[in-house]
C-alpha cells in the first residue's frame, strides 16, 4: 500500500476520533516512524505530505537525516544513550525519551541550542519499559529548570501491548492528567502542552484521550524485513 493511501486512511480515522472527543484534527500531528523502512520509503512519506519523521536508533536516524535534512522535522523517539547524545542532539528537533538526569546533563553539555523534549513516563510500571514512574515526573521536571538547554514541551508514553482497550485508555488518560497537573504549575522552562502517545494499534484511542503527537510506523510506512 502506498504511504499516501495509508495516510489518507489514518487522517480519516483521526478526524472521526476528533469528532467523538470534540477536538480539532489540526491539533494532532502525525509522526511517521521510519525505523523499519528504507530511505526510499521515507522519502515517499515526505512526498505524501509527512512533515515529521521519527527514528529510535542513532544509525537509522543518521542514515536518513543525511539525505533528508531539513525537508522534515526530526523526532528521536527511542532511548538515547548518553554517549550518543553528541551525534544527534544538534540535528533533532524533538526528543521523546527524556527520563533521567544523566541524560539531561549530557544534553546540557553538548547542545548548542535549546532542545524541545518530551519526558517519557512509564505509566503502568511495566518492567520492560523505560520512563519515569508517574510520581517521579513532577520533581524531575522541576529539577530541569537548572538546565537551560532543555525545554519540556510535553509528556510521552507507550501503552501496554494488550487487546484490552480499557487498559490502554486508562494509560493515556493518566498521562493526560499528569500533563494537566504540570501545565498548571506554569513552569517557564516546561510549558508541557503536548502529549506524545498512540502508535499503529492504539492511535485512535490516544487521539480521543488528547494526543497531540502520534507516532505511527507499521500502519503508515509499513514494516520491511531487511
Ligand atoms: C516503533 C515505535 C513506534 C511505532 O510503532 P508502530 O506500532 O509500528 O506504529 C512508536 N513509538 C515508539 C517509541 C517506537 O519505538
Amino acid at each position: 500500500m502506498s504511504v499516501a493511501k495509508n495516510l489518507e486512511n489514518i487522517r480519516e480515522r483521526i478526524v472521526a476520533a476528533c469528532e467523538r472527543s470534540d477536538r480539532n484534527p489540526d491539533d494532532v500531528h502525525i509522526i511517521a516512524v521510519t525505523k523499519y523502512v528504507s530511505l526510499d520509503r521515507t522519502q515517499e512519506a515526505i512526498e505524501a505530505g509527512i512533515h515529521h519523521i521519527g527514528e529510535n536508533r542513532l544509525e537509522g536516524f543518521l542514515n536518513k537525516y543525511e539525505h533528508i535534512k531539513d525537508q522534515a522535522s526530526w523526532h528521536f523517539i527511542g532511548t538515547l544513550q548518553s554517549r550518543k547524545v553528541k551525534h544527534v542532539i544538534d540535528h533533532i528537533d524533538y526528543l521523546h525519551s527524556l527520563d533521567r538526569l544523566s541524560l539531561t546533563r549530557e544534553i546540557q553539555k553538548r547542545a548548542s541550542r535549546t532542545v524541545s523534549c518530551f519526558v517519557q513516563v512509564n505509566v503502568t510500571g511495566e518492567a520492560t519499559k523505560h520512563g519515569l514512574a508517574p510520581e517521579e515526573v513532577d520533581p524531575f521536571v522541576e529539577k530541569l529548570r537548572e538546565y537551560p538547554a532543555i525545554r519540556v514541551i510535553g509528556l510521552m508514553t507507550m501503552a501496554p501491548f494488550t487487546g484490552d482497550e480499557k487498559v490502554i485508555r486508562n494509560c493515556f488518560r493518566s498521562l493526560r492528567e499528569l500533563r494537566d497537573r504540570i501545565q498548571q504549575k506554569q513552569y517557564s522552562h516546561a510549558p508541557c502542552n503536548y502529549l506524545s502517545m498512540g502508535m499503529s494499534n492504539d492511535y485512535e484511542i490516544a487521539v480521543e484521550e488528547g494526543a497531540t503527537h502520534i507516532r505511527i510506523g507499521t500502519k503508515l510506512v509499513g514494516k520491511e524485513t531487511e
